[in-house]
């Protein structure tokens, strides 16, 4: 604000500066003891210092120290010793360079300041134009992904239909025919049943995968306990059959989408029971709350998972572990993953070959209304 920048108007500025000393000085002299000149000297000094640089400033207490001593013994005035009007003069050259030094730091410091100001405008206004840019995208982005959901969701729906007419009518065959037909025929024909209903999952995967958001319900507050116990009910088959044995801790009231959290723990369960060892599954399900969200996590005593495949099995349609030796399509961590990041979490595993594995997720600790009678 307090700088100039073009060069014609800080040219004439300078210029100006200069005739006043000489002006200052010519009316000093006229004026002889009568009138007091010391602080109009000054001025020129100050404007010519702040609008050039210190050693033009420096230069103008030069010219004025030495224009006023000059004025000064021309004028006449009367001094005790011949040496003081030099003395003077030189006490007010100090004067004068004092204040060009401390005024040219003064501007140095101010330009410094306008500098960082001007340099924080930059990058605030960069820093805008990329928030700008991110949000756009980020719109961008859910647009462009609930268009493709939509799509999987369809092409999926629309997938199913022709695949049941298509294993209805092979198994309608296979048993209408079973006896006319032979023994390669026979395989032939259980190939494709298989295939069929193979894709049936796959499918019937997929939809359940497209539709984690658009078919999610809203959170609301559910107990915990309801939601666990809701996940063992539905495994009730194979924990019976592989003589599982559950324990588990408390789990406090949670602002969830009850079915997919259920879901969650009912696929981790199931898996921890599906990938078992020899002996029947010993699996325990804790909670944790630390910094601000729950952690959960579902150990097993089974098969366990090599490090490497760690990110690989949250992927959709991802398996580790061979469809004759343990069946599945490789749907289920993926859902996990998806629901639990639609509620704001995390989902991680720790394990290894042989050594069980420990699969953990959070859900955001949201507080609870405090009910008023
Ligand atoms: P699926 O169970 O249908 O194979 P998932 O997505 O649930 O699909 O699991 C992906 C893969 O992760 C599994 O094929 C398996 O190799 C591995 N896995 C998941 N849970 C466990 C577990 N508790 N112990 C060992 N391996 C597991």
């Amino acid at each position: 604000m307090y700088i100039i920048h073009s060069n014609k108007i800080r040219a004439v500025l300078i210029t100006a500066g200069f005739i006043s000393i000489f002006a200052i000085g010519w009316a000093d002299y006229e004026t002889g003891l009568e009138m007091s000149f010391s602080i109009f000297y000054m001025f020129p000094v100050i404007i010519i210092t702040w609008v050039a640089n210190m050693w033009t400033g420096v230069l103008a207490s030069l010219i004025s120290a030495f224009i006023w001593g000059t004025a000064d013994r021309l004028g006449g005035h009367y001094h005790s010793y011949e040496w003081i009007p030099y003395w003077n003069s030189l006490v007010r050259l100090g004067f004068y360079l004092i204040v060009t030094f401390m005024l040219s730091r003064l501007k140095t410091g101010y330009e410094d300041r306008i500098r960082l100001i001007k340099d924080l405008e930059d990058t605030l206004h960069k820093l805008n134009v990329s928030r700008n840019e991110l949000e756009g995208k980020a719109k961008e982005l859910v647009r462009s992904n609930a268009e493709l959901e939509l799509f999987a969701s369809a092409a999926a729906h629309d997938l199913r239909e022709p695949l049941i007419v298509i294993g209805g009518y092979v198994r309608r065959l296979h048993k209408k025919y079973k006896d006319v037909l032979d023994a390669d025929a026979g395989q032939l024909v259980d190939t494709i049943t298989d295939g069929v209903s193979r894709m049936e999952m796959l499918i019937n995967g997929l939809l359940s995968y497209a539709r984690i958001e658009s078919k999610g319900k809203g959170f609301v507050w559910v107990s915990g306990e309801k939601i666990l116990d809701c996940a063992i009910n539905n495994l009730g088959h194979s924990i019976e059959e592989s003589k599982a044995v559950i324990t588990r801790q408390p789990i406090a009231d949670l602002m969830v989408d009850e079915v997919q959290l259920s879901q969650v723990f009912q696929n981790l369960i199931g898996n921890a029971i599906k990938f078992r060892g020899d002996k029947p599954p010993e699996i325990h399900v804790s909670a944790e709350l630390k910094n601000d969200e729950w952690i959960f996590a579902v150990s097993d005593s089974g098969i366990g998972i090599s490090p490497k495949n760690f990110e690989k099995i949250f992927g959709i349609f991802k398996r580790v572990h061979s469809k004759t030796e343990y069946p599945g399509c490789g749907i289920g961590l993926a859902l996990c993953k998806k629901i639990v990041e639609r509620h704001g979490g995390r989902i991680w595993v720790e394990s290894d070959t042989g050594e069980g594995s420990v699969f953990y997720f959070t859900i955001p600790a949201v507080k609870q209304p405090e009910v008023t009678a």
